[in-house]
């Protein structure tokens, strides 16, 4: 399934420059257009620049800023997908303290074809509207699928593109209890091998970004329910 083409632009900040080259490689053979930076400021100016599809970022960058800071810069700047690079496990704890709103990660070392796999499952999934183009009011918020935008009292706020598929995908299931579970495998998809708390992390940032206006219960040892 081709990417439109010129549309396929992602940027690389990984200071490695085997690796830097690896993804590169890969990545263009799969028809992106990949654009390097070693480090997290010259990864910043090309992602304002280029405002590619995605962002490939490594966790441990030089410089003042590692790809924790890196990433929480580009939160504030906009809703660019960011699949973490990471070496050691300690780090993926914190690329799963989703606060920074990673939508995948790989650890290394990695398998090439895996990471342009994993690439194309971020882009799918952030990508494609999960409601169909209708929009859905749900009290004060209101959810536009075409736009992937989300409005609080007509105020627009910034979600993550998972924490936007998970308001999105829990939206179009009103009223019923969902498990854990199945908003992993509804939002993440069947290839996400991580546990149920990143479920509870998401919903977390939810409630904090949309207050008391979000009508999400929790149901106690199962998961929880909109509406
Ligand atoms: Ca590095």
């Amino acid at each position: 399934m081709p990417l439109s083409s010129g549309a396929g632009t992602v940027v690389v900040i990984e200071d490695d420059a085997n690796i830097a080259e690896l993804v590169d490689l890969y990545l263009r053979r799969d028809g992106f257009r990949v654009l390097v930076a070693r480090d997290g400021e010259a990864g910043l100016e090309l992602v304002r620049r280029e405002r590619p599809r995605m962002v490939i970022l490594d966790v441990g960058l030089p410089g003042e800023r590692d790809g924790f800071e890196i990433c929480r810069t580009l939160r504030a700047e906009g809703s660019w997908p960011v699949l973490f690079l990471t070496a050691r496990d300690d780090e993926i704890d914190r690329v799963l303290g989703l606060e920074l709103g990673a939508d995948d990660y790989v650890t290394k070392p990695f398998s090439p074809r895996e990471l342009v796999a994993r690439v194309r499952t971020v882009l799918r999934r952030t990508e494609r509207p999960p409601l169909g183009e209708a929009t859905v009011s749900i009290g004060e918020i209101t959810i536009d699928p075409s736009r992937r935008e989300v409005s609080l009292g007509g105020v627009l706020v910034v979600l993550t593109p998972r924490e936007f598929d998970l308001l999105a995908w829990m939206a179009n299931h009103k009223g019923f209890v969902l498990s854990r579970q199945q908003l992993l495998d509804g939002v993440w998809g069947s290839s996400w091998y991580g546990d149920a708390r990143t479920v509870d992390v998401h919903v977390a940032q939810l409630r904090r970004k949309l207050g008391p206006d979000l009508p999400l219960a929790t149901i106690r040892g199962v998961g929880y329910r909109m509406g």
